[in-house]
C-alpha cells in the first residue's frame, strides 16, 4: 500500500507533538524511584476504587511520571487524565511502607501539567471560573445574591426536578449540586479585628477565616470564636487576609498559590501570636506547606517557616493545651456520633485522635467508627465539581458507611466534607445533621440541648 506520507515531516511533527516535563522541578527521580510497585497503596486509593484501572491508582502515576521524566511517555490528553483523576487525597502516602513521598510527587507533577498541556477550551474556561472566583470571598459574594434569589425563588427546585443541567456541563451541574444554603451571614465578615479571652487570658491566637468557609458555613468561625475565648484565648483576625491558596495549590496553579501565601504571611506579620489557627482540614494542609511552596523565594522562605511553625489546626490546638470551660451534654440521653475523617487532617496532617479526644469531653458522647474511614468522600476541593462521576461515587459510598454507623449526627471538620456528604445525605433522603466540632463544642460551652423528633436531631 502506498503512503502520501512524508517520513521527514512526519517524525518532525511527532517531535514536535512529544510533550514532557519542562527542567522546572518536574517529578524528583529519586522519590520515584523509591517505589518498589509492591501495590499495597491500590487498596486504600480512591480513584482506583472507582475507575478500577492501574493508571490511575498511586502506583500507575509514579509510572506514568517516570515515563515523562524519561521521554518515553508524552504529556498527552491520555496521561493527564489519569493524573488528574488523582484526587490527592494523601491515603497513599499513609498506606505506603516504603515511604513514598507522592504528596511531593504529584504536587511536582500538577504545575508541569498546567504550563505544558493544553487543555480543552470548555475545560480551560470552566478552570479559569473556579480560580478566578472561588478563593475571591468579595467575587463570591457578587454571586451570592442572584444564587441566593435562584435559591429562594424556586428555581432551583425546578432546575434540579427538570435535569437538564447535565445535559449541558455535568461540571456546571455538579457545580450547582453542591450550592449550600446561603444564609445572611455570607454577605460580609463579622468578626472583628480582636476579640478578648474571656476569663484569664492564656493565649493570643491568630485565626484564618477561609474564603469558602466564611461565605458558605459562617457559623463555624463563629463557633470556633467562642470556643477559642471561653478557653483563655485572645483572638486576633487580620481583617485584610484573603484565601491561604489551598484551591489553587491543589491543582498546580503555582503562581497564583505563592502569591495568595505571601499575603497571608503579611497579613499576620505583627499580629505576635502564639498560634495561627485554622478550623479547615484543606485550608490546614496547604498553611503547613507554605515553606515548601515558597522554597525558591529569597525574601519569603524564612518568614514562611516562621509561618508555618505557629499553624495549628485549631482541634490539634485545643487538645494539646486543654479545655478549660465546663462542658454540659448535648442531650439528657447519649448522643450518638460518628467523626469523618478529613484527608488532609488525617492523611496530610496526621490529625486523627485529637478531634476524637475534644468530643469525647462532652459528657454523654458516644462515638462511632465507620468503616474505609480512611477514604476520601469525593470532594477534594473541585475535584467533585471537575469529575463528578468519580465523586459521585465516592460520596454515595461515604454517607452510606457514616450512616450505617447508626450515629444521629456527623461531626466533620473540613468545609468542603460538609458540602460533599450533606449533598449526598440529601440525595439519600437522610436527615443526619453534619456539624463542626467546634459547633459542637460550642453548644456544650453554651449549655445548648440538641432536640431530637421522631428518631431525626433537630439543629436549632
Ligand atoms: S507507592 Fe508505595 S505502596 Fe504504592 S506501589 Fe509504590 S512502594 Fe508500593
Ligand atoms: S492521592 Fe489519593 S487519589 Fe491520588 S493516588 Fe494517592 S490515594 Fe490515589
Amino acid at each position: 500500500m502506498q503512503t502520501s506520507e512524508n517520513p521527514v515531516t512526519s517524525a518532525e511533527s511527532a517531535a514536535k507533538q512529544f510533550l514532557g516535563f519542562d527542567p522546572n522541578n518536574p517529578p524528583d527521580p529519586t522519590l520515584i524511584d523509591s517505589c518498589v510497585h509492591c501495590g499495597f497503596c491500590l487498596s486504600t486509593c480512591p480513584s482506583y476504587r472507582v475507575i478500577g484501572k492501574e493508571t490511575d491508582s498511586p502506583r500507575g502515576r509514579i509510572y506514568l511520571m517516570d515515563g515523562v521524566n524519561e521521554g518515553e511517555i508524552p504529556l498527552s490528553p491520555a496521561t493527564v487524565q489519569h493524573f488528574d483523576s488523582c484526587l490527592g487525597c494523601l491515603a497513599c502516602v499513609t498506606t505506603c511502607p516504603s515511604g513514598v513521598q507522592y504528596d511531593k510527587l504529584i504536587a511536582a507533577t500538577r504545575p508541569q501539567i498546567e504550563r505544558n498541556h493544553s487543555r480543552p477550551l470548555p475545560e480551560k474556561l470552566l478552570r479559569q471560573l473556579i480560580f478566578s472566583v472561588f478563593p475571591y470571598p468579595d467575587r463570591m459574594r457578587v454571586l451570592l445574591r442572584p444564587l441566593g434569589l435562584y435559591q429562594k425563588s424556586g428555581l432551583q427546585k425546578l432546575v434540579r426536578s427538570l435535569g437538564f443541567l447535565k445535559q449541558i456541563s455535568p461540571q456546571i451541574a455538579a457545580m450547582e449540586s453542591v450550592l449550600p444554603n446561603i444564609s445572611a451571614g455570607a454577605f460580609q465578615d463579622t468578626i472583628p479585628a480582636l476579640i478578648p479571652a474571656q476569663g484569664q487570658k492564656r493565649y493570643r491566637v491568630g485565626m484564618i477565616l477561609g474564603c469558602v468557609q466564611r461565605l458558605f458555613n459562617p457559623a463555624v468561625n463563629d463557633a470556633t470564636v467562642r470556643v477559642l475565648t471561653a478557653n483563655g484565648c485572645e483572638i486576633v483576625v487580620p481583617q485584610l487576609q484573603g484565601c491561604c491558596g489551598a484551591l489553587s495549590h491543589h491543582q498546580g496553579q503555582e503562581e497564583q498559590t505563592k502569591t495568595f501565601a505571601r499575603q497571608m504571611i503579611d497579613a499576620f506579620a505583627d499580629s505576635n501570636v502564639d498560634a495561627i489557627l485554622i478550623n479547615a482540614s484543606g485550608c490546614g494542609h496547604t498553611l503547613k506547606e507554605y515553606a515548601h511552596i515558597l522554597q525558591d523565594d529569597p525574601d519569603y522562605y524564612e518568614k514562611a517557616q516562621e509561618f508555618v511553625s505557629k499553624v495549628k489546626d485549631v482541634q490539634e490546638f485545643l487538645a494539646a493545651v486543654g479545655l478549660t470551660v465546663k462542658l454540659s451534654p448535648l442531650q439528657d440521653k447519649p448522643l450518638v456520633m460518628v467523626y469523618q475523617d478529613a484527608c488532609h487532617m488525617l492523611h496530610g496532617q496526621k490529625i486523627s485522635i485529637q478531634p476524637r479526644q475534644l468530643l469525647k469531653q462532652i459528657p454523654g458522647v458516644q462515638l462511632r467508627e465507620p468503616i474505609d474511614a480512611a477514604l476520601c468522600c469525593g470532594s477534594a476541593g473541585v475535584y467533585n465539581i471537575l469529575h463528578p462521576d468519580v465523586a459521585e461515587e465516592l460520596g454515595r459510598q461515604k454517607v452510606e458507611n457514616l450512616t450505617n454507623t447508626g450515629a444521629q449526627l456527623i461531626a466533620s471538620a473540613n468545609i468542603g466534607c460538609f458540602v460533599q456528604i450533606s449533598k449526598h445525605l440529601q440525595l439519600q433522603g437522610k436527615t443526619v445533621p453534619v456539624l463542626h466540632p467546634m459547633q459542637l463544642l460550642d453548644y456544650s460551652i453554651q449549655g445548648i440541648e440538641l432536640q431530637t423528633e421522631s428518631n431525626n436531631m433537630l439543629i436549632g
